[in-house]
């Protein structure tokens, strides 16, 4: 290749310079014959640059014309021909390498037109550039009349446009389709490039149906429950009194009454919490939320708590400023922090000590709730706020726990905009922290801070 390129070159400047001394001979020699050699070599170098000069104007007429559609060159000889039929050769290979490209994006394009999920290109800004079919179906985009729009004014949605703003790293969002009436997308973001997004968008009616029918199908057989227990637990509770002051009534009967009744009451507490958590998990969180004094509430569990120790006596220490309030759902925290503190009561052998402390800093308003008591093994950690998980069966049992607790803590937290952390050493004991933002902490007199 180099070879003939150098070959090439060769002759053509070698077909160049014969040319251009032919005509500076034949200038020289027509100067000579009339003796006029200046002239002749001026003639020359005229004749030279005029049909130059008509070349390179061909070559301009040509190149306008060939950047709209592609033509053949103009008929030239010597180092003009050369030229022409070079740029001619590096137009070709470029429209060959374009449409390869054109073939490529074809492809692309309509392998995910094909998609049922919707894939959205938009840029740095929010814009979009391009779309899939699915896409446009399901979030109701029109083409080409949205393209360069920002999504978020073509799909007005609160949760959407503040997913795109603040966090597109962050788990993908559930909204609406605005397209489509009982729709449900979810939405994921992935930056990539100089802060383009690529969003991904599938219907999960379906999933959302499933999932609704679960929490209804929960609720629904709790609420149901309810009453028939309410009138056991009741009738079981009138035996039991009947029964104790009747001495005919063999102890074993009055041993089982009573556990019946345990029993029953364990099945009520389920049933409440079952509840508690299918609410949590069906409704959204209160739009207008009270402040709740914060030291009050837990002076009232703390009460609680020493009920609940009764005879084993634990050592329970409070620390709250007076001023501090959080903005929430009263019954709800209320439920979260008693269910943390009952926990330390119960897996905390008699006599040992738990303390609620809380305090605020610039990342927010923290509660911890601390036992030195049996404590969980790290491996359990990840796992503890799932529903009906328990480190050890058999020691849950006798607690008298639900499972449930910690499912309950973690989604009040996360109707607060919080979140928990849980750090324990087996034997030594745990500290599990309920932590806030700072939106939400309310301080009236700044002297109270701890
Ligand atoms: P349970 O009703 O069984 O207590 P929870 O959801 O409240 O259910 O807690 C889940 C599990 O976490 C419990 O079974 C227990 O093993 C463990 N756990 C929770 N709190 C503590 C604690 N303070 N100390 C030791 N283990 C705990």
């Amino acid at each position: 290749m180099a070879h003939i390129t150098l070959t090439g070159t060769t002759s053509i400047r070698s077909w160049f310079t014969g040319r251009i001394l032919s005509v500076f001979a034949a200038g020289l020699f027509a100067g000579w014959l009339a003796d006029q050699i200046f002239l002749g070599l001026f003639i020359a170098t005229l004749i030279y640059l005029i049909w130059s000069h008509r070349q390179l104007h061909r070559l301009i007429g040509w190149l306008d014309e060939a950047s709209r559609k592609e033509l053949d060159p103009p008929e030239s000889s010597g180092i003009w021909g050369e030229v022409f039929d070079g740029i001619y050769r590096i137009q070709r290979r470029h429209n060959r390498s374009k449409q390869r490209l054109a073939n490529v994006i074809e492809r692309i394009q309509e392998s995910t037109a094909a998609l049922n999920d919707g894939i959205i290109m938009a840029d740095q800004n929010g814009c979009l550039e391009w779309w899939n079919r699915a896409a446009g179906e399901l979030l109701g985009l029109q083409m080409p009349d949205d393209q360069g729009q920002p999504l978020t004014n073509l799909v007005r949605n609160p949760k959407l446009a503040s997913y795109m703003e603040h966090s597109p790293d962050k788990d993908p969002i559930k909204i609406e389709s605005p397209a489509h009436d009982n729709r449900q997308l979810q939405i994921a973001i992935t930056v990539y490039g100089q802060g383009n997004r690529l969003l991904l968008v599938r219907d999960v009616s379906r999933l959302h149906q499933l999932e609704t029918m679960r929490t209804d199908f929960v609720a629904n057989v709790s609420h149901e429950l309810r009453t028939p227990l309410t009138v056991i637990s009741g009738y079981l509770e009138t035996l039991i009194d009947g029964a104790e002051h009747n001495p005919d009534i063999p102890p074993a009967f009055n041993r089982a009454l009573n556990q019946m009744q345990e029993q029953a009451s364990r099945m009520q507490r389920l049933i409440e919490d079952l509840l508690l958590l299918s609410r949590l998990e069906a409704t959204e969180p209160e739009r207008k939320s009270q402040s709740v004094a914060l030291k009050p509430l837990l002076k009232g569990i703390m009460d609680d708590a020493k009920a609940l120790s009764g005879e084993n006596q634990h050592q329970l220490q409070l620390e709250c400023g007076d001023d501090i309030s959080l903005t929430g759902d009263a019954m709800e925290l209320r439920s979260a922090f008693s269910n943390l503190t009952y926990n330390a009561i119960r897996y905390t052998p008699a006599g040992g000590k738990v303390l609620l402390k809380w305090w605020q800093d610039q990342e927010g308003g923290h509660l911890m709730i601390q036992d030195n008591g049996v404590g969980i093994d790290p491996v359990h950690i990840p796992r503890l706020t799932e529903r009906f998980y328990r480190v050890d069966k058999s020691r849950s049992n006798a607690t008298g726990g639900t499972g449930l607790g910690l499912a309950i803590v973690k989604h009040v937290l996360l109707r607060h905009e919080g979140r928990i952390s849980i750090s324990s050493h087996p034997g030594k004991g745990s500290r599990f922290i309920c932590h806030f933002p700072s939106s939400r902490v309310i301080i009236k007199n700044l002297s109270h801070n701890h």
